[in-house]
């Protein structure tokens, strides 16, 4: 059986759907966009409509779904903000016999949209591109509505932190990478010498020397692979994207996703949930780059000392300086998104009302200048940045009417006059009425419009015979009569006409005007870094003043010093009082810390507020403690156990062992890490003895040295202290009041000394009778083991490696002493030693 040749509007379709096999179609048919096949399924499920078929005649029915055109933004919108790509096929040719011609007029994907009901003011949307390429990576992201641009290269292992930081709403990936969500990019934008022709195209530059690439290669193929990808989806996009940052990871902490989640640095949703999270507490900015640039800086916090004083001097002047805090909160608000604005301009499509944005966004940028105009020091700095565009705002006042018209009178003389003409025609109609009801004596007659036969005069029907000959009658309703006049109809074509003319001009005038403007947003662009900047800078300075937050001092070293510190989260959402705590963390006597204590006593809660703390001053803020001094940390790392995951299967142990061999893989003496509950996924001696172990390992091994706090409800780990000099207790002291446990929320040096756990067991309502047996067998096993004795079942005391005889054997050899055939023959010995 052969299949029936396709009906021409089906291969249409077909064709056009394989060329964009990545997109929902959008296909014009008439007065509706149709969906077809698997996308009219996807399309209409995502929008609730209905799925029918229809018939492609001898080819025979397929899923249809379809909305009317002047509706499609709304639908497509909501499909991009789900995530979908949409391709929308228009009809180019003329309809007349046969199969109108139709073709993609525009893709418009969930990183390349501009339009601001696909965005969220607070966050960036960033598409991502990421090549293999050999042994490295290259990723390239870009917010084509702000212009940034960047690209670097990056191992497999910073795959899924780079991409977690950057939180792309869409990635594109090339060759074997496996990131959640995205998808695949055609070969083609990758293949030979593509990117760097894009590269060069895009940059109007022959040799791409000077795009600090060099010997990057796979970060050059995913930034040419980023913009062919963006003008394929949309060639005005790449106006924006005029500077290319080329980043190192290094000059970074990274924070991998897991840690970034477990800090809960970002609020859970997009939506705009904020409360309860580290954002929440920091952001008090008041514009929209302001809010992008501190989302940017948390998940990004900084390793050199140098720009992160600077930062510091910042918040430190606006702290000190209420007034000028309080000025620049109120003037900040008016700036609105000055980024998104200059590049909608940049991109030529920006609206009148944006442009009205824009001025009042200059005015607000020249009232925050001259606040700072009599200010020295780092406000100087900001201000000298901040460029006020006045050229450009006058053109505005100039240009642009800020009522319902576009342009301002005396903007055009051509312009005015046929304004006049216009007003002059309306008025001489608007005057008809009474004109009319004094002249015929007709107190009910009425000047109207309707869509159907524009202007016309009503009078009632009792009147109708007053009506002079020259009224010519156009409709009879049940007790009115309708007419117009030759002589009103000239009017009305003279308003019509001139409106028409009117709008021509305007639309010419004001497509000239956003050429002029154009040429200063870049200029609008750098004043909107400086004010994000000194937004960012004020609203920490104002979480600091409010919170009683001080200022963290860096040293050269690597430990923690922090004296009464605070968990900036919790104490801002919890009823009961905030008690503080002090932590001391050096690598050459506290390495590690052992922190034991009763489930609910405060442990991750203090783990997480010196990870925390760190980060906070890292990214140039103030931090909750009565003092913070502190080395530059490369890295935090967290591991949270199974703690919440009583059923904790041998699946979810795997992963925490899983992401414990990351860490131990990649920490570093200026590492924390900082380790909840590890090895509570399974059975205690086993959980006991890898807790212990990986103790032993970051104490033992010379590459990481990590400076750690290992919170855990065993207390058996307690012991470790007693033979690693390096590692030291510390328990969160408990009262008893009787039968009641106390939480002191205190932290204090030494072990816990014995469990509480059937205490919590009585808090949480466990029967009495359950707790009273539970009571007697905790006495029976203490006689066993006499309560507090640190004895671990004997299976598990291991010798630590430093004890070996071997190593015992080596401290006893001089080597000055040894000839080489001596040195030979030690060798030897030690190596069956070893074997022994
Ligand atoms: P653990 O890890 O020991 O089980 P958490 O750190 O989760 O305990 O703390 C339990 C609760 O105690 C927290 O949710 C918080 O409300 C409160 N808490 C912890 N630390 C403090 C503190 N220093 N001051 C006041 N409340 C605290």
């Amino acid at each position: 059986m052969c299949t029936p040749t396709l009906t021409p509007l089906r291969r249409q379709f077909l064709d056009i759907k394989a060329q964009h096999p990545e997109a929902l179609l959008f296909f014009r048919l008439g007065d509706f966009y149709e969906l077809f096949d698997r996308d009219a399924e996807v399309a209409a499920a995502e929008l609730e409509i209905v799925l029918t078929t229809r018939d492609f005649g001898r080819n025979g029915r397929f899923p249809m779904c379809g909305v009317p055109h002047h509706a499609a933004p709304t639908y497509i919108a909501r499909l991009v903000n789900a995530g979908y790509r949409v391709a929308v096929c228009d009809q180019v040719g003329t309809p007349g016999n046969g199969l109108v011609e139709r073709m993609v007029t525009k893709v418009i994907t969930p990183g390349t949209v501009v339009d601001e009901s696909m965005l969220q003011p607070e966050t960036n949307n960033y598409l991502a591109v990421i090549v293999s390429y050999g042994s490295a990576n290259g990723f390239a992201y870009a917010d084509v509505t702000t212009g940034e641009f960047a690209a670097t290269e990056i191992s497999h292992e910073q795959v899924s932190a780079e991409v977690s930081r950057v939180s792309p709403r869409e990635t594109l990936v090339f060759g074997d990478v496996d990131v959640f969500g995205s998808v695949t990019g055609p070969q083609w934008m990758i293949d030979g010498d593509a990117p760097a022709e894009a590269l060069r195209r895009h940059f109007r530059v022959q040799s791409l020397d000077g795009l600090g690439l060099d010997g990057r290669p796979a970060a050059l193929m995913a930034a040419g692979a980023l913009l062919a990808y963006v003008s394929e989806a949309d060639p005005q996009a790449l106006h924006v994207l005029a500077d290319l940052h080329a980043y190192s990871a290094s000059s970074h902490m990274e924070l991998d996703p897991a840690t970034r989640a477990n800090l809960e640095l970002e609020p859970l949703n997009r939506s705009g949930w904020r409360e309860g999270s580290m954002l929440g507490v920091l952001d008090r900015t008041r514009t929209p780059m302001g809010a992008r640039l501190l989302r940017r800086r948390l998940c990004r916090p900084s390793l050199d000392r140098q720009i992160i004083e600077e930062r510091l001097n910042l918040v430190e002047a606006l702290l000190a300086n209420a007034q000028c805090r309080e000025e620049l909160s109120g003037l900040l608000k008016g700036v609105g998104d000055l980024e998104r604005l200059a590049n909608r301009i940049l991109r030529r499509v920006a609206t009148v009302e944006d442009i009205r944005r824009v001025l009042t966004s200059l005015e607000a940028v020249s009232s925050v200048h001259v606040v700072l105009a009599p200010m020295n020091g780092v406000f100087a700095q900001i201000r000298d940045h901040i460029n006020c565009s006045q050229d450009a705002a006058a053109l505005i006042t100039n240009a642009i009417h800020d009522g319902d018209r576009t342009i301002r009178p005396g903007y055009s003389a051509e312009l005015d006059r046929l304004v006049a003409d216009a007003d002059l025609a309306r008025h001489w109609i608007a005057n008809l009425e009474s004109r009319e009801r004094e002249r015929l004596g007709i107190k009910t007659l009425k000047v109207r419009f309707n869509r159907v036969f524009g202007y016309y005069v009503e009078v009632s029907r009792s009147q109708a015979d007053k009506m002079p000959e020259i009224y010519e009658r156009r409709q009879t309703l049940s007790n009115a009569e309708r007419y117009i006049t030759p002589e009103l109809k000239e009017h009305e074509a003279q308003v019509l006409n001139a409106e028409e003319q009117i709008n021509v001009i305007e639309g010419a005038l004001f497509s000239e005007i956003i050429e002029r403007l154009a040429e200063w947003a870049p200029q609008m662009l750098d004043s909107g870094a400086a004010i994000a900047e000194l937004d960012v800078a004020r609203s920490l300075s104002e979480v600091a003043e409010r919170q009683s937050y001080t200022r963290p001092k860096f040293m050269d070293t690597a430990s923690i010093h922090i004296e009464s510190g605070r968990h900036p989260v919790v104490e801002t959402s919890q009823q009961e009082a905030f008690v503080p705590n002090d932590v001391t963390l050096d690598p050459d006597s506290r390495q590690i810390l052992v922190l034991t204590g009763p489930n609910m006593a405060g442990k991750s809660t203090y783990l997480r507020q010196t990870a925390l703390i760190v980060l906070m001053a890292q990214i140039g803020s103030f931090v909750p403690a009565a003092s913070a001094t502190l080395g530059i940390v490369d890295r935090i790392f967290t591991r949270v156990g199974a703690r919440d995951d009583i059923a904790a299967g041998s699946s979810t142990f795997m992963v925490e062992m899983l992401e414990l061999a990351a860490i131990l893989a990649q920490a570093t003496p200026r590492s924390l890490l900082v380790l909840d509950e590890i090895g509570r996924g399974t059975s205690t001696y086993d959980g006991i003895a890898v807790a212990r172990s990986v103790i032993e390992h970051l104490h033992h091994h010379p590459r990481l040295r990590a400076q750690t706090i290992f919170a855990t409800h065993y207390h058996e780990l307690t012991a470790v202290a007693d033979v690693l000099p390096r590692v030291c207790n510390a328990n969160v002291a408990v009262a008893e009041r009787g039968e009641q446990v106390v939480f002191l929320r205190r932290i204090i040096d030494g072990p816990a000394d014995r469990s509480y756990g059937v205490h919590v067991a009585r808090l949480a309502g466990l029967p009495p009778s359950v707790i009273r047996r539970a009571r007697d067998l905790l006495s029976a096993f203490e006689q066993e083991a006499p309560a507090g004795s640190r004895t671990i079942p004997a299976q598990l005391t291991m010798l630590p490696p430093e004890d070996h005889p071997v190593v015992t054997h080596l401290r006893t050899i001089d080597p000055e002493q040894l000839s080489p055939l001596d040195a030979l023959s030690k060798l030897y010995e030690l190596c069956q030693e070893a074997d022994a």
